[in-house]
């Protein structure tokens, strides 16, 4: 049985799903303002992972993931510049097109790493669902949860009482750590935007009062003014839609956690009266050289910067697959260089085996139980590596059961896997022929067919219940 660690009850969950046979999984997606850096790319192979895991354990897995194309600011709360925006000014282009190339660039990262992301609708881009997120902040309004100033419309999180509850933060103590910055009108700290106005009060564009050099580019219309939707609205909204509320997993870096994964819960437990999703999981960051990575330390290493090191995207899988999602992980060269060495002796080895046959029960099993302990990779791949150092096991059924991990793992180790021996008809036909006259203990035309079968280039094992046939090497 599947065991996950939800950050909402803080404890070792056995999981199950909403319906019987389909889950419905949502992780917070890319921004798509810069290229993706190894830090990033962490949850997304782990969240590959789970979906793989739970398909062989029989269930469909419904999965979306939200491309943020507008709205999340630079400090991720309220103040500053749009990401988007900011990127636009500093690269010369527009805002729409940045989007589209960083989009374009997450899609290629994620294929390179094997990780399979949701297909549209289910790969969802806040830009294409406005109307949704108005009818969300709408109807949070007409129940009376947010208020209006000049600079948009407020979620009042002091009447949601349980904000805070994921990040065990009570509310009075949040309220009293989140300081309002003097020149927001905003009445708590840990109130967010749910709508921000373009231009004060969310009047239009007006050439006589504005420099046409500080129009948005991305704007839209609303019941409160024109502006674009605060950043958290767009996963509470599109999740609702896709996946419907509330679904069984939601996943994202421990990051998300006091701020966005708050906010997503507060409004659409304070919209829809349910909870949001039933199991909270987050992955830990990784460090660099021991740092935090940082642009000051130059440090943000793209898959590009990986291969120029000699690392390819699977080997970088293989990385953090060698450590458990919760925890801290330090990325150096020499370590990132030590997994790339295990998956070329992994992908040599199985190159040497034998057709797949059938798995081994034993080492699945055990391989198993890892992996459904809250999705601890790194204990399965200790299990692997006993199995593929196990010298009484024969190397057929290794590579059924490496085939088998695979499937979960994804590595890409099929292709080093010996592909399925194909046995011509007629050769099956004499071994069957031998396997008969063998059972009738008339050996001497079982020893004549076995020399026929030799002389075709087949070798034919007895066991007890039936025959195995090898090419002559
Ligand atoms: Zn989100």
């Amino acid at each position: 049985m599947l065991k996950l660690w939800n950050t909402e009850s803080r404890t070792r969950e056995a999981f199950g799903p909403i319906s019987d046979d389909e889950v419905r999984m949502y992780s917070c997606g890319p921004t798509v303002y810069n290229r993706a850096h190894i830090g990033n790319l962490r949850g997304y192979i782990i969240w590959d992972v789970l979906r793989r895991l739970l398909i062989s354990d029989g269930y469909s897995v419904i999965h979306a993931m939200n491309i943020t194309d507008v709205g999340h600011l630079t400090d991720d709360g309220d103040e500053g510049e749009d990401k988007m925006v900011k990127a636009s000014r500093e690269q010369g282009k527009t805002a729409w097109d940045i989007a589209k190339e960083y989009e374009e660039l997450f899609k290629k990262d994620a294929k390179d790493l094997n990780i399979v992301l949701p297909e549209p609708p289910l790969l969802c881009r806040a830009t294409e669902h406005i109307k949704e997120q108005i009818k969300l902040i709408q109807t949070l309004e007409d129940k009376g949860y947010t208020y209006i100033t000049s600079d948009g419309v407020y979620f009042d999180t002091s009447k949601y009482p349980e904000y805070g509850k994921l990040s065990g933060q009570p509310l009075d103590e949040k309220l009293a750590g989140a300081r309002v910055e003097a020149s927001s009108e905003k009445k708590n700290g840990t109130d967010f935007a749910l709508w921000k106005f373009s231009y004060p009060n969310g009047r239009p564009f007006d050439s006589a009062q504005d420099d046409s050099a500080t129009r948005r580019q991305m704007e839209w219309e609303s019941p409160w003014g024109f502006g674009f939707p605060g950043w958290h609205a767009e996963c509470s909204a599109m999740a609702k839609k896709y996946l419907g509320q509330p679904f069984d997993i939601h996943t994202g870096g421990v990051d998300h956690i006091p701020v966005h994964h708050e906010n997503e819960i507060a409004q659409s437990v304070c919209a829809y009266s349910v909870p949001l999703a039933n199991f909270w999981i987050h992955n830990e960051f990784i460090t660099v050289d021991g740092q935090k990575m940082s642009k000051s330390l130059g440090n943000f290493y793209s898959l590009d910067d990986c291969r120029e090191h000699g690392i390819d995207p699977l080997a970088l899988r293989y990385f953090y697959l060698g450590a458990h999602y919760r925890q801290k992980l330090n990325f150096t060269w020499e370590s990132a260089q030590a997994a790339q060495n295990a998956l070329n002796k992994l992908r040599s080895t199985a190159r040497e085996w034998d057709a797949p046959s059938d798995i081994s029960l034993e080492y699945d099993d055990h391989f198993m139980a890892e992996i459904m302990d809250d999705i601890n990779t790194a204990s399965a791949l200790g299990v692997l590596w006993d199995m593929v150092n196990d010298t009484e096991l024969d190397s057929s059924v290794k590579s059924a059961t490496l085939k088998r991990w695979d499937g979960i793992l994804g590595l890409g180790l099929t292709e080093s896997i010996a592909k399925p021996l194909e046995i011509p008809e007629n050769v099956t036909a004499i071994a069957d022929r031998r396997w008969e006259a063998r059972s009738n203990k008339d050996w001497d035309v079982a020893d004549a067919l076995r020399m026929e079968l030799e002389n075709l280039g087949w070798l034919m094992e007895d066991g007890d219940n039936n025959y195995k046939l090898k090419p002559k090497k």
